[in-house]
């Protein structure tokens, strides 16, 4: 999972590597100062608020300062490499580098470029390693499975968008690592049956899969990825696939309802449905913080 002092993938996650991770973030006793004189670079070459607000939280309640560079605003918009740009930033002594970026791939390839951590919040249509940690926090908390952190028993359906979802891709990785049955669900323009290589079941039928799920992960439409091309009609796409309070309704008692957001109420979500008792979503986002202040402090102090 870690690859050297980089955090880029969860496609080999190592159970025993989230497992520290996991714990220290649920315990959530950090050292304030622990990375005081340290700086932080967050660059973000794709939208983003919850992830890169977190990572400059995080970084902040550690004590390291944040520089915050966006592909508008910087010199990327005048042609600059990102591997170019990565160097610049690692020349002035920063001390990790944290990436979002369209480009699938884009961070482990600057991972080879400089000898700083570099942790990816989200790569193209690849992966978002500090997502699945964030989630997987939550589902440990929500079932009572923080001693250990073993999440086998428990099924998992991550709906929706699949096939465009570096968050479904990473959350196979990680939640299968921990034990869990992942099933992904939806059309199949958006969740084909070669997705099973990843080590999961798919499954077109939701209403077959809501009774028997622990936990409802419902995803975006992907607008930005291609999506809309997709769908044939939000309405009609909103009944068969979206968390209806009908089908929410019909989910076992202690089942949770997720979603990485940002999120399209009334298309892959209910609003009362989000909003309501079963809903962690704002737990995630909170859970979020702690996941990115474990891996800033492991990856700077500890690797
Ligand atoms: N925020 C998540 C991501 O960056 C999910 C999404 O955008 O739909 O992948």
């Amino acid at each position: 999972m870690w690859s050297g002092q980089h955090l880029l993938s969860m496609r080999d996650a190592d159970a025993d590597q989230a497992r520290a991770l996991l714990t220290l973030a649920h315990a959530g006793e950090f050292d304030p100062v622990a990375l005081s004189g340290r700086t932080i670079a967050n660059l973000f070459f794709e939208d983003s608020t919850r992830t890169r607000v977190s990572f400059s939280v995080a970084a902040q309640k550690l004590g390291a300062q944040v520089v915050d560079l966006g592909s508008s605003g910087s010199s990327v918009s005048k042609g600059e490499s990102l591997i170019d740009t990565a160097w610049t930033i690692e020349s002035m002594g920063v001390d990790a580098i944290v990436v979002r970026a369209a480009q699938s791939g884009a961070s482990e390839l600057i991972s080879r470029h400089v000898k700083i951590p570099v942790i990816n919040a989200g790569d193209g249509m690849h992966q978002h390693p500090t997502q699945a940690l964030t989630d997987a926090l939550n589902i440990g908390r929500s079932h009572g499975r923080t001693a250990g952190w073993d999440l086998s028993g428990l099924r998992v359906v991550i709906v929706g968008d699949v096939v465009s979802s570096r968050v479904a891709r990473s959350n196979v990785g990680l939640l299968t690592a921990l034990g869990a049955r992942v099933t992904l669900c939806g059309p199949s323009m958006m969740c084909p049956d070669g997705l099973s290589a990843l080590g999961c079941d798919v499954v077109r039928d939701l209403d077959s899969l809501v009774p028997d799920a622990d936990v409802l992960m419902m995803l975006r439409i992907q607008f930005e990825r291609g999506g809309g091309a997709r769908l044939a009609s939000r309405r009609l796409y909103h009944a068969c696939y979206g968390l209806t309070l009908d089908r929410a309704s019909r989910m076992k008692r202690g089942a949770i309802v997720m979603h990485p957001g940002p999120m399209n109420r009334g298309v892959e979500i209910e609003g009362t449905v989000a909003d309501g008792l079963t809903s962690v979503i704002r737990d995630q986002v909170a859970g979020g913080v702690l996941v990115r202040q474990a891996a800033l402090r492991t990856a700077i102090l500890d690797r």
